[in-house]
């Protein structure tokens, strides 16, 4: 039996993002807590219908690393969709509030995704297009899921007419105008992964941004990539003579380089395409072998070497890994505590 909106009381916001709003919601019909969220579609009657059909797919998703789904419905302007909440939040929620997340944990991430990234598309050809670290949650039972992935082609339709969807977690071959493939989502794992180890944005090289691991302190967080702004938000304005105007807003823009210069975003996903592709490297800690290795094969910008998902399953990172379920759990209820402090 599905979720409806009258079964929902408001808790609390969680967060908005590109597209949505998500809340905390208390289910009186069933008892226990969800998350909702409200996405604004402009589209006319007969494409909203379209959209609630084809998010039904989601009824039909059942894996542990997935997400799960409960619901969905229109809100007036907005569709909402109900689906499980995740305790300990997304992952850039976590690296923010509780500094950068250790080595052996980010494994168990890479892992998480791979295996979800694999159940969309070998059971519902789905690829999900937009991995980042908001799409990964946690909760304290130490799991680790994605969600928000592309299962309504008219829903990404009727977004991508109100925002450019571009977000710099985009491969190379996506910025050149390439189809998504289950290898640009490999990529932005990638970019992901070096983000939760460094944490910080990897197209940025401020040293000072860095994240150490545990509490951030203050100065340390003075860094905003805002990464999944829409193109058409940041588009740089041009002088009478067509000529760009240089960016002044520093938060706008990404700090590249190391010489506190930032860049707009169309710069950004230039240098993406141009530029070698990030490493997990920093000045300030070391990382395993085996975890640089599997990072730079996510990241090759030629799709054709980069690896699978099955390829990146069977390397050794991720078979030589000693974390156990009961570690995550540890781990996830330590960012959640670490929060009321
Ligand atoms: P984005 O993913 O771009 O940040 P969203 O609207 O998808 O934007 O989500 C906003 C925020 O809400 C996320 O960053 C995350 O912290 C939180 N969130 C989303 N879904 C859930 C969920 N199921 N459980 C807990 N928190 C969630
Ligand atoms: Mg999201």
């Amino acid at each position: 039996d599905l979720v409806k909106d009258e079964d929902l009381d408001m808790l609390q916001d969680l967060g908005a993002g590109n597209g949505g709003t998500v809340t905390k919601v208390w289910n009186k019909k069933r008892g226990c807590v969800m998350a909702r969220k409200l996405i604004l579609v402009d589209a006319k009657p007969s494409v909203r219908k379209q959209i609630l059909r084809e998010l039904q797919i989601m009824n039909d998703c059942a894996s542990p690393y997935i997400v799960s789904y409960y619901g969905c419905f229109p809100v007036d302007v907005h569709v909402g969709i109900v689906m499980e909440y995740m305790d300990a939040g997304s992952l850039d929620y976590i690296y923010r509030h509780n500094g950068s997340i250790s080595i052996d944990i980010v494994g168990k991430v890479a892992e998480a995704v791979l295996h979800g990234l694999m159940y969309l598309y070998d059971v519902h050809r789905i690829i999900h297009r937009d991995i980042k670290p908001s799409n990964i949650l946690a909760n304290t039972a130490g799991e680790i899921k994605i969600c928000d992935f592309g299962v309504s082609g008219e829903l990404i339709n009727s977004i991508a007419n109100t925002f450019v969807g571009t977000s710099t977690y985009m491969s190379p071959e996506r910025i050149q105008g390439a189809p998504y493939t289950i290898k640009s989502d490999v990529w932005s794992l990638g970019i992901s992964l070096i983000e939760l180890a460094l944490g910080r944005f990897p197209f940025s090289d401020s040293p000072e941004a860095e994240l150490e691991e545990g509490p951030p302190s203050p100065t340390a967080s003075d860094y905003d990539p805002d990464p999944t702004l829409p193109l058409s938000s940041q588009r740089p304005k041009l002088n009478q003579d067509g000529s760009v105007k240089k960016e002044r807003r520093r938060s706008k823009g990404v700090s590249l380089g190391g010489g506190g210069h930032t860049m707009s975003i169309l710069d950004l996903l230039q240098h993406i395409v141009n530029e070698p592709a990030p490493k997990l490297a920093s000045r300030r800690k070391t990382f395993p072998e085996e975890a640089a290795v599997f990072v730079e094969d996510c990241l090759y910008k030629d799709p054709g070497e980069r690896k699978s998902p099955q390829e990146l399953l069977a390397m050794d990172w991720i078979t030589n890994s000693k974390v156990t379920k009961d570690d995550l759990r540890v781990w996830a209820l330590s960012t959640v505590h670490s929060e009321k402090d």
